[in-house]
């Protein structure tokens, strides 16, 4: 049997294991048996301890656990603050005169669509954050509590990672911070639809769709438009399940994130530190190697591999001489 090398995956889960253990419980030789058996080559319980040492000491990321009576203390040092989020509405209610096709009239509209509830998290910990709408502000359809809770949760943020967070998710929480007079808030998004849609062919690029053909964890299943119903009416329950299915879209969202950070094209943690070496500019690791060169009609820059998450960038200086760039002809 072919062994896997230990990849980002694989070091993510032991980082959170060490952030729950609280440098308490024992967890490493559970963690090497559990991915021993997924397949990846590990000596020992003190390989893998050493090896998760050295992957977050390459990414700046250390964990105290000085302060034991309060919250543990997890420091990420000079990275950019990286957030999953995911939000769920509540559907207009409107008077219609028939059920197919119909072109609703803003005169007709009861009930204006509105934020129901958020779920987010940030990258490499485990904690989870969420608010979702009480019964009362259901039925009211009064968003100001949860638009401040996810204006406070947003605003610790660099970068936000979401699936149609550009087209949907921001837009929608935008327009809830302008109907509450919340100040804008400035972050780089990474949509996950849009790294799919610009670089592959799959037949839907629903999230569900996209993590079934993937192989990892999916969305867990609602009970469809009822859920949203009963929400809007107020019914506990269903407000309860429905941050538990908000919850769970989270876990997805992260997971699709790693499979495509490779093709993330818009932010570069590089940008965040004072390390004057080449790092790979999606996860930071400076464990690089030249792959040739690039070219454009311009010029030739250095092709670098990142030999972590396998992530393809270029030096930013153009190798040809000042002579060789007068001489170049462009196509015409
Ligand atoms: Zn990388």
């Amino acid at each position: 049997m072919n062994l896997k090398k230990l990849d980002d995956r694989a070091f993510n889960e032991c980082l959170e294991a060490r952030i729950m253990s609280r440098g308490r419980t024992p967890f490493w030789e559970e963690k090497t048996r559990k991915l021993k058996s997924e397949g990846y080559d590990i000596k020992d319980k003190e390989d893998l301890r050493d090896k998760t040492r050295k992957w977050c000491k390459k990414r700046g990321i250390t964990v105290n656990f000085e302060n034991e009576n309060t919250n543990t203390n997890i420091e990420v040092k000079q990275s950019p603050r990286v957030i999953v989020c995911d939000i769920e509405s509540l559907p207009i209610i409107s008077y219609s005169w028939g059920i197919w096709d119909q072109n609703i009239g803003i005169n007709q509209i009861i009930e204006d669509g509105c934020l129901l509830g958020w779920a987010g998290k940030y990258l490499n910990e485990p904690e989870m954050y969420s608010d979702i709408l009480t019964p009362q502000e259901a039925k009211k359809r009064d968003t100001y509590r949860i638009t401040k809770s996810i204006w406070d949760f947003l605003s610790s943020g660099d970068v936000v990672i979401g699936h149609n967070y550009s087209q949907f998710d921001v837009k929608y929480i935008n327009t809830e911070f302008l109907r509450h007079n919340l100040p804008p808030l400035k972050y780089t998004i990474v949509d996950t639809l849009s790294i799919a849609k610009q670089n592959f062919r799959f037949s839907s690029n629903k999230m569900k769709f996209l993590n079934d053909q993937l192989g990892i964890r999916n969305k867990i299943d609602n009970s469809g438009f009822d859920l949203w119903r009963l929400c809007s009416e107020g019914d506990e329950t269903a407000l309860k399940e429905m941050l538990e299915y908000n919850i769970g879209d989270i876990g997805a969202t992260e997971e699709l994130f790693y499979k495509l950070r490779p093709y993330v094209r818009n932010f570069n943690v590089a940008l965040y530190n004072t390390l004057e070496t080449e790092q790979c500019p999606v996860c930071g690791s400076t464990n690089l190697v030249k792959e040739g060169h690039y070219y454009t009609s311009a010029g030739m820059w250095i092709s670098y591999r990142c030999k972590d998450c396998k992530c393809i960038s270029r030096g930013k200086e153009n190798l040809l001489s000042k002579d060789k760039k007068k001489s170049l002809l462009i196509n015409s």
